[in-house]
């Protein structure tokens, strides 16, 4: 990045485009990392609320790097993100196709204009005159060659070769690529809506390949047609594309479209928890959490990377926590829906600085999203578990059980490991709760408050909770005497949610054949 001179101006959001349209844009060569849904949803939060689209390309020109099903995945965990497309290579559109290796035919001609006009040139050099170019230079004492305006003029190509060799070679069908021509000693700029003014010498850039000897345009090239053809107005993209950004304005000026370059907004890069670089794809599940929104399996070797979905997180927990990945409100408010982000969302609010990653929070906002959920949501994703561990139950049943548990609960799984004992009996009771509170007159005790409870007539959660009070007043006894060994005996553990509410929900008759049960093994 030092190249780079980002001046602080304040830059204001350009108006010149009347349709805002934005585009996400991976290339699918594995799975999408958390990075990537940040991207998208930021485009999409974007195109909400200035009422404008969100588009998909798939930006597949690497036809080395491709990885099957990584499209079908992009586009299934954009789906369970929430983030719509408005038209994609699903969805399709007026200015489709929207998969790249489909608009093969659309890149040549443009990158043969760009020669024709003399800003881009034909270059034969094969991959051993390029690596022996590389070892002169830096033998020369160059750290890092480049083909660029003072080494091309020693290599094959259309400016070093004379017009008739020129045709000759490419009418024998020898292998070329096209290079972009660089203007010695010129300044690019570009006013990035997040990083104001952005500065390079293309002194410091090289003679990128815009079109590649295997009839496909390269990166830059596609990307840069595909967002005029496609009529994009603002390209939001990670930062890791802003040494690109001014090889782009150029191709926009040599192209004739300098009058329709998009705005752009590179968004600050998302780190590890501790700070220390880049969170990457490769961080895969090594630090203890996900990196993918959904679980990826790798076509190659059968391994399974875990995803948000498949640990437990609800969507919108995901997203809420991603928004705030580099962006922030400016008020104190933590949660936000998808409508609520689309209403505050705005890029100046994006910040310069990378982010942090937090798990623990993303853990919060997860507990958060879970106690606003209904008891029917809720008791509908705990069925699925309750279903798989071999338990009916019927719907109302379930609803009230994650009622009494959400408040204690980060995913809907630990209502179930938390909370078996709704709906089976316990097998075992806490050790820990029955060395210390399971005194010699406990069993005598509980026995004495069993006959108590069977003459409850409307068995609600008050009046067991009444019916226990008296009668530990009765008895002149404290609330530890009794209580855990009542809670032990209806749960097997030591702690839970309100014990009244829970013996309420069993019902009475369960109540006390839990009781029995445990005073015959307790003892
Ligand atoms: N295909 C690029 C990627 O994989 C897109 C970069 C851009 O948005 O321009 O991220």
């Amino acid at each position: 990045m030092n190249n780079f001179e980002a001046l602080s101006l304040p830059p204001k959001l350009r108006t010149k485009m009347s349709e805002v349209r934005v585009r996400f844009a991976p290339s699918p060569t594995g799975p999408l990392h958390i990075g990537g849904v940040r991207t998208a949803l930021y485009n999409y939060l974007f195109a909400k609320k200035t009422g404008g689209k969100m588009i998909l390309r798939v930006e597949d020109t690497d036809q080395t790097r491709f990885v099957a099903g990584a499209e079908e995945y992009l586009i299934d965990a954009l789906r369970w993100c929430g983030i719509k497309l408005d038209e994609s290579v699903v969805d399709g559109g007026q200015f489709g196709p929207y998969r790249q290796s489909e608009r093969k035919e659309i890149y040549l001609p443009y990158a043969e204009q760009l020669v024709r006009n003399g800003f881009a040139y034909y270059a034969f050099d094969t991959s051993e005159e390029l690596t022996k170019m590389r070892e002169r230079m830096k033998a020369a004492g160059v750290p890092s060659p480049q083909y660029n305006a003072i080494t091309r003029t020693t290599m094959q190509n259309s400016l070093s070769l004379s017009v008739s060799e020129v045709k000759k070679r490419i009418e024998r069908g020898d292998s070329y690529v096209i290079r972009i021509k660089m203007p010695r000693n010129e300044e690019v700029k570009l006013n990035d809506i997040i990083r104001g003014w952005v500065v390079v010498n293309t002194n410091n850039m090289d003679d990128k390949v815009i079109f590649k000897s295997d009839g496909m345009p390269t990166y830059h090239l596609a990307n840069v047609v595909d967002d005029y053809t496609m009529k994009i107005s603002h390209v939001i993209r990670g930062e890791e594309w802003l040494p690109s950004a001014p090889l782009h304005v150029l191709l926009y000026r040599y192209l004739g479209w300098e009058e329709k370059i998009p705005e752009f907004a590179h968004l600050p890069l998302i780190l590890k928890p501790d700070g220390n670089g880049k969170l990457s794809k490769r961080d895969g599940d090594r630090l203890g959490f996900p990196v993918f929104p959904t679980e990826w399996t790798n076509p190659e070797t059968g391994d399974v990377s875990s995803g948000y979905r498949e640990s437990g997180y609800l969507p919108e927990a995901f997203i809420n926590m991603l928004a705030f990945l580099g962006w922030n409100p400016g008020t104190s408010k933590e949660l936000f829906s998808m409508n609520e982000l689309c209403e505050s969302f705005s890029l100046e609010r994006v910040g310069k600085s990378a982010a942090k990653f937090d798990f623990d929070k993303t853990r919060w906002f997860n507990q958060q999203y879970l106690r606003a959920k209904s008891k029917e949501d809720l008791a509908k994703d705990l069925q699925e578990i309750l279903k798989q561990n071999g338990v009916v139950a019927n719907d109302d049943y379930v609803g009230k059980v994650c009622e009494q548990l959400k408040e204690r609960a980060t995913f809907v799984r630990d209502m179930w490991e938390e909370g078996k004992y709704y709906f089976v009996a316990p097998t075992s009771y806490d050790e820990k709760t029955i060395r210390k509170k399971w005194k010699e007159d406990t069993s005598n005790l509980l026995s004495e408050f069993k006959n108590r409870i069977e003459a409850i007539s409307d068995f609600s959660s008050e009046n067991i909770e009444k019916e226990f009070k008296s009668f530990l007043e009765e008895n002149k006894l404290g609330m530890g005497k009794l209580l855990p060994a009542f809670r032990v005996s209806l749960t097997g553990l030591g702690m839970g949610p309100s014990l009244f509410d829970i013996s309420s929900l069993l019902g009475k008759e369960e109540t006390i054949k839990r009781m029995e049960t445990a005073l015959e093994k307790i003892n």
